[in-house]
């Protein structure tokens, strides 16, 4: 293994909330000899002397070295980013790289950069290495932050815009105060209008968004080759697919008062699903049309008996993860899935018909949140 490189900090300031951009200088070798959008992985010094090695991406251009820059979140109790955020001037670091693929190859797609948060930093340096280039590709930029105080560098942004024509671009702010005047939402809304089969999209940041926007991406039809991604952490929360997320919003504006959750055996054909779900409605005493979505879990999505009975019926099909249906209410103490699902789906505690079995069917009903069924 190689032994790592030195550099000395030579500067630091906080340029957004929770956010410390340290200048470095390179002392072993002379020089980094990175590529915009490279990282390297620092070897900080916990509060305990231990040493943790983090990704941080390059937040400078290559054209600045031997100077480089990180601009880091500090995550509040842990310990990297909080010994970028204490480190004094004069304090020399050890770290290993440049790494990384997120860099731009191609000279001639035009550039869509996408990012969340410090994802600028390596955002950033594509940036301002692309944009002293010779040529007339466009390059535009989409950055979602949550509020204004976590904005950095919108001089730059400004005067890179207005110096050069061909660059542009837009801030989202999922929580911005009233007195913000530019795009109120997250850079995922934006995405959809860039997609553009001359383009190159390259993501950085929040592993959440990165997902939702490489979707967002295949359904408009741009192939994985133009999509390069920097993920800097994927948050703990389950993470439904966007077309999911998006099919179960459209299902609150149907007609309908009752949920049913239905769980099969696998192969389990149409007319059987049919009648165990008319089975559980006439045991409650109410019709078809009380129905406004069914729900099962994701491993029944790809049953052809289950969507083919749907289809008939007029009925979408809501899927929930095994994680989601883990944290279900279990008002029955039975841990049943179709049980689990129709809760999920109506926004419910309590079901209005436990489950009913037929030898390959389970279905349980549950009013949907704000409404009341009507029996038949
Ligand atoms: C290729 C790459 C480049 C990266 N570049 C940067 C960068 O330029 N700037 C930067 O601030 N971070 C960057 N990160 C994240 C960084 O590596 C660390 O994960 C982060 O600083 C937390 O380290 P820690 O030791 O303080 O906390 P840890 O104990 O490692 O992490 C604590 C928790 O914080 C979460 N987390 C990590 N980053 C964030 C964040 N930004 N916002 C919210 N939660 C987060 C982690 O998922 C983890 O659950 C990058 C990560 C990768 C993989």
């Amino acid at each position: 293994m190689s032994a790592p490189k030195r550099a000395v900090v030579i500067g630091g300031e906080m340029v957004a909330h929770g956010v410390r951009r340290v200048r470095l200088r390179m002392l072993e070798p002379d020089r980094m000899g990175h590529r915009a959008g490279q990282y390297i992985v620092l070897h900080a010094r916990s509060g305990d002397g231990t040493v943790v090695k983090r990704a941080y991406s390059l937040a400078s251009a290559p054209g600045e070295d031997p100077e480089f820059s990180l601009c880091v979140r500090r995550i509040p109790e842990r310990p990297a980013s909080g010994f970028v955020h204490s480190v004094a001037t004069g304090t020399e670091v050890t770290f290993s790289g440049s790494w990384g693929k997120f860099v731009v190859d191609d000279r001639e797609r035009n550039l869509v950069l996408v990012c969340t948060g410090t994802g600028m930093s390596p955002i950033g340096a594509i940036l301002e290495d692309e944009i002293v280039r010779p040529g007339t590709r466009r390059i535009h930029l989409l950055w979602g932050l949550r509020q204004e105080s976590d904005i950095h560098g919108a001089h730059r942004l400004e005067a890179l815009a207005a110096a050069h024509p061909r660059f542009s671009y837009t801030i989202a702010l999922s929580r911005a105060t009233d007195a913000w005047p530019g795009f109120r939402g997250r850079v995922t809304d934006l995405l959809a209008a860039e997609a553009g089969l001359d383009r190159l999209f390259y993501l950085a940041g929040n592993g959440a968004m990165i997902a939702d926007a490489e979707e967002i991406l295949a359904a408009a039809g741009i192939p994985a080759e133009a999509v390069r991604k920097e993920v800097f952490f994927t948050p703990g929360q389950v993470r439904v697919p966007l077309g999911e997320r998006q099919a179960r919003q459209a299902n609150r504006q149907r007609a309908g008062t009752v949920v049913a959750g239905v769980a099969l055996h696998a192969g389990t054909p149409a007319e059987d699903v049919r009648a165990a779900l008319t089975a559980a409605l006439t045991a409650a005493d109410l019709s078809l049309s009380a129905v406004r979505n069914l729900a099962a879990g994701a491993k029944a999505s790809d049953e052809l008996g289950l969507r083919a009975a749907a289809e008939a019926l007029g009925l979408p099909v809501e899927f929930y993860l095994p994680a989601e249906v883990e944290q279900a209410p279990d008002p029955t103490g039975n841990k049943s899935t179709c049980e689990a699902v129709a809760l999920l789906s109506a926004g419910r505690t309590h079901l209005i018909q436990t489950k009913r079995k037929t030898p390959a069917v389970t279905v349980a009903l549950a009013a949907v949140e704000g409404g009341s069924p009507v029996a038949k």
